[in-house]
């Protein structure tokens, strides 16, 4: 696997519903790339975060403008 197929799982990575052969794959990678583990870390973070602060929980619409944003530094990373 590489970064920018972490990039792509990134949400249902975080989320928990990644199939387990996927995870693996991603886990291998995250274990030995540094930028994925920040990028994973940060994602998992901000939307703590949002979670925090709203009590229903973050909305679809506001979760993929985040994941955008957090998908296109990760795209400079591995660039
Ligand atoms: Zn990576």
């Amino acid at each position: 696997m590489k970064c920018e197929d972490i990039v792509q799982y990134l949400s249902d990575y975080v989320d928990g519903d990644l199939p387990v052969e996927i995870l693996e794959e991603a886990e291998k990678h995250l274990a030995s790339c540094p930028n994925c583990t920040t990028t994973v870390k940060t994602l998992r973070e901000t939307i703590n975060l949002y979670k925090k602060s709203c009590k229903t929980c973050i909305t679809p619409e506001h979760k993929s403008n985040l994941l955008a944003a957090i998908q296109e530094s990760a795209r400079h990373h591995c660039a």
